[in-house]
């Protein structure tokens, strides 16, 4: 890393700030520049200052560039923008956070990408690794700087990192001893500028494998499957739908390990406590990563058959009058909240909308036909879904002004064998501030119910 000039870190948010603060500590001298106003912990603002760098929030990068040699990128902005071109260009190098943490630290890495499952399948991982007699460490895109996290891991230890696009855009040399691609489906094309821009950089996690490395592929998943076609690491695919002569798949109800000559049953799907076909498939790839890092399998079915999934997505909250109320809150598109209704046999009083991201609901409003008793609406979406829904032939639709108003009403509607679900296909900007916020209130006013 840069010994002469400054490091100029770009955005200070969670991974900007981490990574700034431990290049501070090491006695680095960095610039912790952001584009726009911005509060940051003042304790970081004194290490920075202290090897002679400093927080800058201003338009103008021209001069910070000048003292810098080396530009670390947030997730939150891409590696192609203009102060990153600026910078290419003043022929400073221009990396990302993550690869700024591969080039800090020796650890082992397991990396976890996918355009949906990252988080659930990263925290399932993280639970089966605690049982290793080394450290683990968790961080990435589910919310913690990974350059942080890393801090204090030997060659030994392992740092399990959740990956998006974003972060995998500003990767050189990550060679990850293990790494998992659950699927890809279109998503962040606004910023990739094509599917193809979008697919090289999730195979960015493979590229610098070789054979002694894992690559766990989904093989359900065409785009992810021809992955094993180009890389050189070790393949191990992981099916829902094929029994596989070698990999991690299901076969009659149960999660099977097909490895080195041996097959190894790991333990019913039923046993577990997360449900939905999408979250077998994260349950595959936690399965095998957590095989390849060395975890006993006595431990990965311990944790399978006790994880009660991440908040926010399927969440269970509680049951009232025998109805069991699910908080989706995560589901922020169409597709999740397919997925979501998916993993119901049926009669769902659905409550959706929100600030609508204007994607094609036709597909959604088909399965809502199918699986929904009633679709309760609220939100900027409300019209455009109400309209699609009409038009799919949904039949009780009612719509409401705010969420007290619309958990009133499923809860005004539900009867024994039916389920309240909150997966609202939209994100939540239009009445709260993120999905998380959105999720808590509806689960405070499930609660309230029962007052
Ligand atoms: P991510 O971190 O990739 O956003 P999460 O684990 O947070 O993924 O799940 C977010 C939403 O994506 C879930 O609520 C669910 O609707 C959907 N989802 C989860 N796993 C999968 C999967 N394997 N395939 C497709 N959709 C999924």
């Amino acid at each position: 890393m840069s010994e002469n000039k400054g490091i100029f870190v770009y955005g200070a948010g969670i991974s900007g700030c981490g990574v700034a603060e431990v290049l501070a500590e090491q006695g680095k001298k960095v610039i912790l520049f952001n584009d726009e106003h911005k509060n940051v912990d003042p304790g970081l603002v004194v290490k920075l200052l202290k090897n002679g760098g400093k927080f800058v929030c201003q338009k103008s990068p021209d001069q910070c560039l000048r003292e810098s040699d080396l530009v670390i990128i947030s997730p939150g902005i891409s590696i192609n923008c203009p102060l990153a071109v600026q910078a290419k260009n003043m022929g400073l190098e221009v990396i990302g956070e993550v690869e700024a943490t591969k080039r800090l630290y020796s650890c082992k890495w397991l990396c976890i990408t996918g355009t949906n499952g990252k988080t659930t399948t990263t925290t399932l991982v993280g639970e089966m690794m605690k049982s290793l007699p080394v450290k683990t460490k968790v961080g990435g895109n589910i919310g913690l700087a990974l350059s942080k996290e890393a801090e204090g891991l030997g060659e030994n230890d392992w740092l399990v990192a959740e990956l998006s696009s974003f972060q995998l855009e500003g990767v050189s040399t990550l060679k990850p001893n293990i790494a998992l691609v659950l699927n890809i489906t279109p998503d962040h094309l606004e910023r990739h500028g094509s599917m193809a821009n979008y697919i090289a950089a999730k195979a960015n996690v493979f590229v610098q494998q070789t054979r002694e490395d894992i690559l766990i592929l989904n093989h359900d998943d065409s785009t992810v499957m021809h992955f094993g076609e180009q890389t050189k690491s070790t393949v191990c695919y992981i099916s829902r739908k094929r029994i596989l002569g070698r990999g991690v798949f299901l076969e009659n109800g149960q999660f099977i390990i097909a490895w080195g000559g041996k097959r190894m049953p790991v333990c019913l799907v039923r046993d577990m406590k997360i449900f939905g076909s999408h979250n077998e498939e994260n349950a595959l790839g936690a399965i095998a990563c957590a095989y390849f890092a060395g975890v006993p399998l006595a431990e990965i079915k311990h944790v399978l058959t006790t994880f009660e999934g991440v908040e926010h997505r399927l969440e269970y909250v509680m049951d009232i009058n025998g109805v069991p109320y699910y908080n989706d809150s995560k589901a922020t598109n169409t597709a999740s909240t397919i997925k979501a209704l998916e993993s119901f046999a049926g009669h769902v009083i659905l409550i959706a909308g929100g600030h609508d991201k204007m994607t094609d609901l036709a597909p959604m409003m088909q399965l809502v036909k199918k699986k929904t008793d009633a679709l309760i609406l609220l939100g900027e979406a409300k019209k455009r879904f109400y309209d699609a829904a009409k038009a799919a032939g949904v039949g009780n639709i009612y719509r409401v002004e705010t969420f007290a108003e619309a958990v009133n009403k499923a809860h005004e509607l539900a009867k024994k064998t039916q389920v309240v679900l909150l997966s609202p296909a939209c994100s939540s900007y239009d009445m709260f501030d993120n999905f998380p916020q959105r999720g808590r209130v509806f689960k405070d006013l499930v609660r309230k119910l029962t007052e």
